[in-house]
């Protein structure tokens, strides 16, 4: 699992839960949880409207990172 949720940013609003390719998101108790088997898609971090959601892999840090180096 490379992903982190920040519990203090997520509402539990339970977008990402239906963005997951492989089912491993669910939301308990109004908060965002990740089951084993993330694959690092980074579709739940692109989808989050609150950033609540980051992915711990450099390269998925690229890809939704804003800034981009010439
Ligand atoms: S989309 Fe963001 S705020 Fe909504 S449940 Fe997922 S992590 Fe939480
Ligand atoms: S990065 Fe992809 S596979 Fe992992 S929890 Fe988010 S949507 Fe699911």
């Amino acid at each position: 699992m490379d992903i982190k949720i920040d519990l203090l940013k997520c509402t539990g609003c339970g977008t990402c839960t239906y963005l997951c390719p492989v089912g491993v998101l669910s939301v308990v108790d109004t908060k965002c949880q990740v089951q084993e088997g993330c694959i690092s898609c980074g579709n739940c971090v692109e989808i989050c409207s609150f950033k609540a959601i980051t992915v711990g892999d450099p390269i998925m840090k690229k890809r939704t990172g804003k800034k981009r180096a010439h």
